[in-house]
């Protein structure tokens, strides 16, 4: 077979030598067959074409060129054919091309007379129309080329006017991509991103990956030279541009631009998108850091409001639940928890907590994680839990647990969590530490606060109130309700107690009756160390009949309970709204005096307060 060799001229042979002969039509009445050839420099033939009917064995003389052409033997002839050939030079894009043009006629004296001058007539068409066919491109890419040109510099100025209006960066990607679409319908665009940003699903974006595959190459040589890169993959006929997206500060990502079927992009086009790279590029880091700057705002001021808030208000349910709200929205947590660290190693959650971390069954995966915080003091942040604790706060996916250390020392720590896996970005990690270390000290505050409260207003024998804070409340209740009871309890024969056993075990006594009254009253009833071995309890919106039931109660208990066994007298005094003069005061000394009624008639009774059995 005879094959064109390969040629670097861009010149479509065929089509030239088409138009070349097309007019002569007398030629073929002349001569009725014949071929006419044109051949490279080493005789190799690159296009031919047939006038008239077949000529059989023209193969073979096809074959015998390059030898002939080699030793300078033409004119030749062979059985009846006359094979002739002169040099041409023909221009095209790529610079000239030189080889020969030559015929094939079967033999006559006519022929060989003629071949020679016939070929010199259609050589000089056949240059002609080279030049014709080469200007005539020329003409067409430079007016085809105008027209393109504006066209993309005013598609630039809509998109760079588009750009300055957007803060947004997934818009401006859609924008990028949708100007490459407009002027590459055909081709394959992607862009290659470096930071993780939320971008709509539906755009072509990828992840720049940094690996060591050749097929990344150019993509990351491109970010890291920041200069556009151009890569022809030969076996897939592909050529692609990576144009890098660069702002004053860094590379943001690359644009891929990949063309089918050995495209060669020209120049404007490659000017093109890297103008568009650049103002993407520009664009992006603007709209970046709008949103950095923004975020920073809200940052701040979420700390600060927060700090602020916990600074003036001390009551730690309320701290915790604040800070649980906060949390709930600035972070969009589902559940939030906040533990204290007992110095006996206990964890308590905080009242103000999500139901979540109250529950028993998620008690063990808490303590867990407070065990680990323990040991490292540090931090914790878990982008799924399924694949890195399985088994832990299920069905929790992200997770961030914080300290609380104050002055060194940690109180305690915060935990946050979410159903989706990389809910929480490593930035909200941040600000959950920063926001946390500005709150432990308010935190540490309240808890101090309500420690000393509790301090102060507990009987530290016995752990019932202090009789300060029995007179706050009685007197309270007695501001806002319509009645209340009083019981004022003595332990009988106390003396003797702590006479045989010696005052420890009447400690002990004394316990062990407080212990007695705490079990048999409701939490909203105060009981408190009245002093000594007496002791009370105040009953708010309870009637005298069921005071003496509930001072029944405590006596029966304290008989069958205590060790060594005492008994208790009872004094039980009410007061009601309508006895208006009625004060705290008079409300004791009923008590005290109906007490006094117990001691003198037997003792281990309950005995109610008598206008007319008891006097002072
Ligand atoms: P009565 O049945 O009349 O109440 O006899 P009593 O022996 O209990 O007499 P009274 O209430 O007058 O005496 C109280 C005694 O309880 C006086 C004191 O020695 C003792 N006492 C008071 N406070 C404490 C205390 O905190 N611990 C101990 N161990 N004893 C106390
Ligand atoms: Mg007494
Ligand atoms: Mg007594």
């Amino acid at each position: 077979m005879i094959k064109a060799k390969e040629t670097k001229s861009n010149i479509n042979f065929s089509k030239l030598f088409y138009m070349s002969f097309d007019l002569d039509e007398l030629f073929e009445k002349k001569y009725p067959s014949a071929i006419f050839f044109l051949a490279n420099n080493q005789g190799q033939m690159i296009t031919m074409r047939e006038i008239g009917g077949y000529l059989p064995g023209v193969i073979e003389l096809v074959y015998q060129l390059p030898e002939k052409l080699v030793a300078d033997q033409l004119p030749f002839e062979d059985n009846d054919y006359l094979v002739d050939a002169i040099p041409i030079t023909l221009q095209g894009g790529n610079g000239d091309w030189e080889g020969y043009f030559g015929a094939i006629l079967a033999v006559d004296e006519a022929s060989r007379e003629t071949v020679r001058t016939l070929l010199l007539g259609f050589r000089q068409s056949i240059v002609m129309t080279a030049k014709y066919i080469e200007c005539k491109q020329q003409y067409d890419f430079y007016k085809k080329n105008e027209t393109i040109e504006q066209k993309l510099k005013e598609l630039l100025l809509q998109v760079t006017k588009k750009f300055h209006s957007s803060m947004d960066v997934s818009a401006i990607l859609a924008e990028i991509i949708d100007a490459l679409k407009q002027v590459f319908p055909s081709f394959d665009i992607t862009i290659l991103l470096s930071h993780e940003w939320d971008v709509s699903e539906e755009l072509p974006i990828k992840q720049l990956c940094y690996s060591n595959g050749q097929r990344n190459d150019a993509a990351t040589n491109a970010y890291l030279t920041g200069k556009i890169q151009i890569e022809d993959i030969i076996e897939d006929r592909k050529s692609v541009v990576y144009a890098p997206l660069r702002g004053k500060q860094g590379v943001y990502g690359v644009l891929k631009i990949m063309a089918t079927n050995s495209f060669v992009f020209p120049q404007h086009e490659i000017d093109f998108i890297e103008v568009l790279a650049d103002t993407g590029g520009n664009a992006i880091e603007n709209a970046e850091l709008y949103q950095q700057s923004r975020q920073l705002v809200e940052d701040l001021q979420l700390i600060n409001k927060t700090s602020h808030q916990l600074n003036s208000n001390l009551r730690l349910s309320e701290t915790i639940s604040y800070m649980t709200q906060q949390i709930k929205s600035s972070f969009s947590a589902q559940e939030i928890g906040f533990f204290m660290f007992r110095p006996n190693g206990d964890i308590e959650v905080i009242e103000g907590s999500t139901s979540f971390f109250f529950k028993d069954t998620n008690l063990s995966d808490i303590k867990a994680f407070c065990d680990r915080i323990k040991k490292d003091k540090d931090a914790l942040f878990i982008g799924d839990l399924a694949s890195n604790e399985p088994h832990l706060l299920k069905p929790y996916r992200s997770f961030i647990a914080v300290p609380m250390i104050q002055s060194g020392e940690l109180k305690g720590a915060v935990m946050i969590v979410h159903e989706h896996a990389y809910y929480f970005s490593f930035n909200k990690f941040k600000l959950l530490q920063s926001l946390i270390h500005h709150s432990t000290l308010a935190f540490t505050n309240s808890m101090l606060h309500e420690e000393l409260e509790k301090l102060v207003i507990t009987d530290h024998l016995t752990r019932l109130y202090a009789r300060n804070y029995l007179d706050e409340k009685v007197q309270q209740s007695m501001n806002q309700d319509a009645y209340g009871c009083f019981i004022l309890i003595d332990i009988d024969n106390f003396k003797q107690i702590n006479d045989i056993y010696g005052h420890q075990v009447g400690d002990d006594i004394i316990i062990q009756v407080a212990n007695v009254i705490k079990k048999n009253i409701k939490t909203s009833d105060i009981a408190a160390r009245w002093g000594g071995e007496e002791l009370a309890v105040y009953l708010s919106k309870v009637d005298q009949e069921v005071g003496v039931t509930v001072a029944e109660r405590i006596r029966e208990k304290v008989a069958q309970e205590t060790s060594p066994r005492v008994t208790v007298s009872c004094g039980v005094s009410e007061w009601k709204q309508v006895d208006k003069d009625k004060s705290l005061k008079t409300l004791f000394n009923h008590a005290d005096q109906a007490l006094y009624t117990a001691k003198r008639t037997g003792k281990n009774i309950v005995v109610v307060f008598d206008e007319n059995t008891c006097y002072m």
